[in-house]
C-alpha cells in the first residue's frame, strides 16, 4: 500500500500552487525512501509549473534538488542506511541498457528510458505521474541516490543537485581551468554557481549580467570582471576572447551578442531552455573563426557524485534563500524578475 505524504502541487498552468496529498511507494529491495529536509526552487520547476514547455501532465509536484535523511532501505540497499544524508536530482531511473546508460550519462538515454523526478510515468505506481521535492518524503532506487558530505551545508547543498552538476557538467566537458578564460551568462541559480565552479577550477572567469545590482556578488562569487551584458562597448572589449561561454539565461535573446566574444574554436554552451526560441543566430559569426554553439543537459549519475565529492573538497555550496513551502508563489514571482539571490530553498520543515 502506498503512503499518502504532504505535497505542493500546480493543477493547471495559471493558477497558484496548491497543497495536495500524493501516494508514495513504500520501500522496494533496492529503494532509499528518504524524508525531505530542503528542495531547492529551479527555473525548470516554473517552466514545467506553468507549462511552459508544453508537455506537462497535471497535477505537477516540481521539485529536483532534494536533500533529505534516509528514513528506511529494501533489503538489497548496500549503499545507504537509515539516518544517512541523501540526495537526489533531476532523474530517478533510466534504461540502464544502453550505450549512454552504461557510460554514466543516463540524461542522454538512448532510447528515452530516464525517468525524470517529476512529470514521468511512474513505473511503481501505474496510472501515477513521478512527483518531486515539493513533497515531505521521497522514495528512490538507490542507484539514482547520492551522497553529500557532511561538512556541507544541508540546506545550501540541495541546489548542488541541478544547478550545480547543470554548470558543473559542460565546464568539465569542454575543459574549463587555468589558461582558459570562461563567461558565464546570467546570475541566477545555474549562473551563480557557473561563477564559482569556472573560479575553483582555475579558470579566467567572466560574469556577464543584465542586472547592475549584481556586480559586486560576480566579483565576491569568483569572476574576474562582470559585464552589463547590454552595454554593447562594454562587451566588446571581450571581443574575440572566450574559450568557453555558459549561457544560463532562461528567456529567448540575442545569441550572436555572445557567439561573437568567442575565440577561433570557441564554444557557447546554451543550458537555459526557455519557452520561446532564440532568434536564429548569424551564420557568418560562427563560420568566420569555426566557433560552435552547443547545448547541454544536467549530468549523470557518476559526474553527479563526482561535483558533489568537488564541492566537499572545494567547500563549495549555494547562495540561498531559505523559504517556506507556503510562499513558492512568491518565489516563482521573484525568480520571473530575477530577484533570486541566488536560489530558493524550501525548508520541508513547513509542509510537515
Ligand atoms: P534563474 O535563477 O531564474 O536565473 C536566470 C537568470 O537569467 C536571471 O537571474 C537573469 O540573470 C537572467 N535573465 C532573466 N531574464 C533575462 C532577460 N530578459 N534577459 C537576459 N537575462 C535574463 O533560473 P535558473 O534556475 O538558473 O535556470 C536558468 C535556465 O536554465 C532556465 O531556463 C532553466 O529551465 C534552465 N535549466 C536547464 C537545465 C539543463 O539541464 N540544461 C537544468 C536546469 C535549468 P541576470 O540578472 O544576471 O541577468
Ligand atoms: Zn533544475
Ligand atoms: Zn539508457
Amino acid at each position: 500500500m502506498p503512503t499518502s505524504v504532504a505535497a505542493y502541487a500546480a493543477q493547471d498552468a495559471s493558477s497558484p500552487l496548491v497543497p495536495l496529498t500524493i501516494p508514495r511507494r513504500d520501500p522496494g529491495p533496492t529503494d532509499v525512501q528518504i524524508d525531505i529536509l530542503y528542495c531547492g526552487v529551479c527555473h525548470s520547476d516554473l517552466h514545467t509549473a506553468r507549462n511552459e514547455w508544453g508537455m506537462t501532465v497535471y497535477p505537477v509536484v516540481p521539485g529536483h534538488e532534494i536533500l533529505g535523511r534516509v528514513t528506511a532501505v529494501g533489503a538489497a540497499v548496500t549503499k545507504f542506511a537509515v539516518g544517512d544524508t541523501a540526495a537526489v536530482g533531476c532523474l530517478v531511473d533510466s534504461c540502464r541498457e544502453c550505450a549512454s546508460c552504461k557510460a554514466g550519462l543516463e540524461q542522454y538515454c538512448d532510447v528515452g528510458g530516464f525517468v525524470f523526478t517529476y512529470g514521468a510515468p511512474d513505473a511503481h505506481l501505474p496510472g501515477q505521474m513521478t512527483h518531486g521535492g515539493y513533497s515531505t518524503s521521497v522514495t528512490v532506487t538507490e542507484d539514482f541516490v547520492l551522497r553529500v558530505a557532511s561538512s556541507l551545508d544541508p540546506a545550501a547543498a540541495a541546489p548542488l543537485l541541478c544547478a550545480g552538476i547543470t554548470t558543473y557538467s559542460p565546464l568539465r566537458q569542454w575543459g574549463a581551468g587555468p589558461g582558459k578564460k570562461v563567461g558565464i551568462v546570467g546570475l541566477g541559480g545555474l549562473g551563480h554557481m557557473g561563477v564559482k565552479f569556472a573560479h575553483a577550477m582555475g579558470a579566467e572567469t567572466v560574469l556577464f549580467t543584465t542586472s547592475a545590482s549584481k556586480v559586486a556578488d560576480g566579483l565576491r562569487l569568483g569572476a574576474s570582471a562582470v559585464v552589463i551584458s547590454k552595454d554593447a562597448e562594454a562587451r566588446q572589449q571581450h571581443a574575440g576572447s572566450f574559450d568557453l561561454i555558459i549561457n544560463t539565461v532562461s528567456v529567448s535573446h540575442d545569441l550572436d551578442a555572445f557567439t561573437n566574444l568567442l575565440k577561433r574554436d570557441g564554444t557557447m554552451v546554451l543550458v537555459g531552455a526557455p519557452a520561446e526560441p532564440h532568434p536564429s543566430p548569424n551564420v557568418m559569426n560562427l563560420i568566420f573563426r569555426r566557433r560552435a554553439i552547443a547545448g547541454s543537459l544536467i549530468g549523470g549519475l557518476p559526474e553527479t557524485q563526482e561535483m558533489l565529492d568537488f564541492c566537499a573538497e572545494h567547500n563549495i555550496t549555494c547562495d540561498i534563500e531559505l523559504i517556506k513551502m507556503q510562499d513558492i508563489n512568491d518565489a516563482y514571482e521573484r525568480m520571473l524578475k530575477s530577484d533570486v539571490k541566488y536560489r530558493f530553498v524550501i525548508d520541508m520543515n513547513s509542509l510537515k
